[in-house]
């Protein structure tokens, strides 16, 4: 393994996502990325399978994005959003109103998706706060979720494998439905959603809002659900008077093979998180729209306005890029090419069901995930290196191998992907 001066400074003194500076974790140094392919440091290349986690869907170096951020940057790279707006956050305002369900007409432009989160469960408590239901402060969710690392996102994260136990007591508490469990409308057994609904109608007095992400939980273990969950909460908000904030910032922008997840339940959300692909991977920004009811309604009380402002709100560099990642999208077969990639995994991975190391094989659009029966945690201090070696960029957590490739990725690199997995798999087995 390559071990020069940067990487030894880096170990030494960087801090990598969810990581010990005592025991730092295997890195590979990276220094320059095209298509899908991430060089590093000793020349090598590798296909990139995670799209740096969910986000460079039009793959790295594209020229228009290139093209976009560089003309930007002549203009104007950031100029503050108190008293001032500018071209780039307002065509991207009018893009996202336009590709969006039609009652979702606000935007509120945040630097990441747990801002976004954080934006929205505000958006929620306040409009609640503003109608005189003071006592509307909790939120509802589901079990296996994940919306962010900050403090509000983290309270709706699961409980037990959010990563965030430690600090159940500063949290907020809130209220957890089981997570859904059927993946087929065809399959749906009225179950599914029967404790959601006892919660919901015991606690709708003190509930602000329900929190999901729609379609695929994520980083909760990759777990796929049926329209027909969304359809029954979305009824059962509408019921109660409850709030619904759909979490979009895993699945938006295609990843699940409609532009938006929730457009498969053919339902609107009161409030909805973008973030990750938003900028095609280049920069952070995330936004929280809602609808006019919820805008109007955290307004009515005189005061009535919403308590967030953050120093680089709507950065136009980055509000730039994402309208022209949009326009990339758009103007390609990314439906088509989401299918093939589809297809593809589906035909290459789930042959792997029958490997004694692993418990299920799921693909929902350009999203795989191989589940072994044991976590692989204990093995990151040789499988990262090994993985890399086997010319890929696939980075495993608790019992997931997973992919989500950027949607540009032709047929042989894909399939150097799904060999490499079944070669993890392999190499785990040998223990
Ligand atoms: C990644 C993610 C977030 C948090 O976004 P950050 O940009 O990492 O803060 C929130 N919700 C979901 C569903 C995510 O996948």
């Amino acid at each position: 393994m390559e071990q020069n001066e940067n990487l030894i400074f880096d170990a030494k003194h960087i801090w990598h996502p969810y990581s010990s500076m005592e025991n730092p974790p295997v890195i590979h140094e990276i220094i320059a990325a095209e298509g899908v392919r991430l060089t590093l440091a000793d020349g090598r290349t590798i296909i990139d399978g995670m799209s740096s986690w969910w986000s460079a869907i039009h793959g790295y170096n594209h020229p228009r994005l290139n093209q976009a951020a560089k003309q930007q940057i002549d203009q104007i790279s950031h100029v503050m959003f108190g008293g001032l707006t500018h071209p780039p956050a307002i065509d991207l305002a009018r893009k996202l109103i336009d590709i969006t369900a039609a009652p979702l007409q606000k935007v509120f432009f945040t630097d990441s998706g747990s801002i976004a989160v954080e934006v929205a469960i505000k958006m929620a408590i306040q409009y609640c706060f503003a109608q005189g239901q003071t006592k509307k402060q909790r939120l509802l969710t589901v079990y296996n979720g994940y919306h962010g690392d900050t403090f509000g996102a983290m309270a709706v994260c699961d409980p037990i494998n959010g990563m965030h136990s430690m600090f159940e007591s500063v949290l907020p508490k809130h209220l957890f439905a089981p997570a859904p469990t059927c993946i087929n409308d065809e399959d749906w057994q009225d179950s599914d959603i029967s404790e959601f609904r006892q919660l919901i109608s015991e606690h709708h007095h003190e509930l602000a809002a329900v929190i999901l992400e729609p379609i695929v939980q994520n980083t909760g273990g990759i777990r796929f659900y049926c329209p027909e969950y969304l359809r029954q909460v979305r009824a059962l908000c509408n019921e109660y008077d409850v709030l619904l904030i759909l979490d979009e910032i895993a699945t938006n922008f295609g990843r699940t093979g409609t532009l938006f997840a929730y457009e498969q339940a053919d339902i609107c959300p009161d409030i909805l998180c973008l973030g990750k692909a938003l900028t095609g991977g280049y920069m952070t920004l995330a936004a929280t729209m809602c609808t006019d009811k919820v805008a109007q309604g955290i307004a009515a009380d005189g005061s009535g306005v919403l308590m967030h402002g953050p120093t680089f709100m709507a950065n136009p560099l980055a509000c730039r890029v994402a309208s022209e990642s949009i326009d990339v999208l758009l103007e390609s077969d990314w439906q088509q090419n989401v299918k093939i990639i589809e297809q593809q995994l589906t035909a290459e991975l789930m042959p792997y069901k029958a490997h004694v190391m692993v418990k299920d094989v799921r693909v929902k659009g350009a999203i795989a995930v191989v589940e072994l029966h044991k976590p692989i945690d204990d093995q990151m201090d040789w499988l990262p290196t090994f993985i890399v070696d086997q010319g890929v960029w696939i980075r495993p957590f608790r019992n997931l191998v997973y992919i989500m490739p950027p949607f540009i990725i032709n047929e042989g690199d894909l399939r150097q992907l799904t060999v490499a997995i079944g070669n993890i798999i392999e190499k785990l087995s040998e223990g």
